[in-house]
């Protein structure tokens, strides 16, 4: 590799060794990190057309002792190249079902949603371990929404219906994330025991004002709701975002107009507060 390359070729081994080498020290620091319990579940409300919270997605940051909080975008594509991905999907899983025990315990029950890497999801053991989360935290079922993503769906397709439809019956509720961004195909839409779409930041972005994106939102509702699944907005910042969501009935709204990301723990706690009032 290094004839007669020049300095290009050895300047590009050199940085894909640097990358390599930084990937490897960012995910044995994660390992650290969720061992010493660094990772902080982060909630954001999802309000229905008159801005009462209808649930809440958890999103996980690294509470990092010297870097402070870092986001998703900079370790979750570090952890999914290993099985990192899947020891911080359960930690987040299980901290999520001990916050809606919470709120269930105190009568104000709240569904919650987790994202669910397709690594995880394709484990041998994932039916277990939610079987297992749901009787250890006695949660009802029906307040666990999974996210998973259209990519799953390119794989072992009869693997993945067996297993959704298994969890399904367990009372479990999933949600297609990012939905439009991928592969998507009406017939995995029918086949599957699919209880929401989430409508993609991309398309709302522009929706009130480009006629395309408009349409897309109207044509992704109106499928929705023949399927009679639910569907949420991602991405809703602005007065005219969230004007132009009410014109579609049962439109759920998430973004930072409604509520940014914020401690679980805390917005739980206040959340009980304001319920006992
Ligand atoms: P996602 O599942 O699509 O989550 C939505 C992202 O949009 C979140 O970014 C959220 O903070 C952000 N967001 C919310 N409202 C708005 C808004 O009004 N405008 C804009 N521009 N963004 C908004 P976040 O928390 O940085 O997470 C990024 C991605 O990382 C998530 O995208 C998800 O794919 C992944 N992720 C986060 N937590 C977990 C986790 O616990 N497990 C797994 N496997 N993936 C996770
Ligand atoms: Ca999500
Ligand atoms: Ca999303
Ligand atoms: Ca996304």
């Amino acid at each position: 590799a290094m004839l007669d390359g020049g300095n290009r070729v050895v300047f590009f081994e050199e940085s894909m060794a640097r990358q390599a080498r930084q990937h490897f020290e960012l995910a044995q620091a994660l390992q650290a990190a969720i061992e010493q319990n660094q990772l902080r579940l982060y909630l954001q409300p999802q309000v229905n057309g008159s801005g009462v919270v209808v649930g809440a997605e958890s999103l996980v940051r690294w509470e990092h002792p010297q870097r402070g909080l870092i986001l998703p975008a900079e370790f979750i594509p570090v952890a999914e190249e290993s099985r990192l991905i899947v020891a911080l999907d359960r930690w987040m899983l299980r901290r999520t079902c001990e916050l809606i025990a919470e709120m269930q315990r105190n009568a104000c029950p709240l569904r919650i949603s987790v994202n669910i890497s397709p690594r995880h999801f394709i484990e041998a053991g994932f039916v277990d371990d939610i079987q297992r989360l749901l009787e250890s935290s006695a949660i009802n079922p029906s307040l666990l929404m999974l996210e998973v993503t259209e990519s799953l769906m390119i794989r072992n397709m009869d693997d993945v219906v067996a297993k959704m439809k298994t969890i399904s019956a367990m009372g479990v509720c999933f949600s297609i994330d990012d939905f439009g961004t991928g592969y998507s195909s009406l017939a995995y839409l029918k086949r599957l025991p699919i209880h929401e779409l989430k409508i993609d930041q991309s398309f709302i972005r522009d929706a009130p004002a480009d006629a395309n994106d408009a349409l897309l939102v109207a044509m992704i509702q109106s499928i929705a709701t023949i399927l009679n699944i639910e569907t949420v907005a991602e991405g809703v910042e602005t007065r005219e975002h969230s004007e132009f969501l009410t014109r579609f009935p049962g439109l759920i709204q998430q973004g930072y107009l409604h509520g940014r990301p914020q401690p679980g723990t805390a917005w739980v706690k206040k959340r009980l507060e304001q319920s006992r009032t």
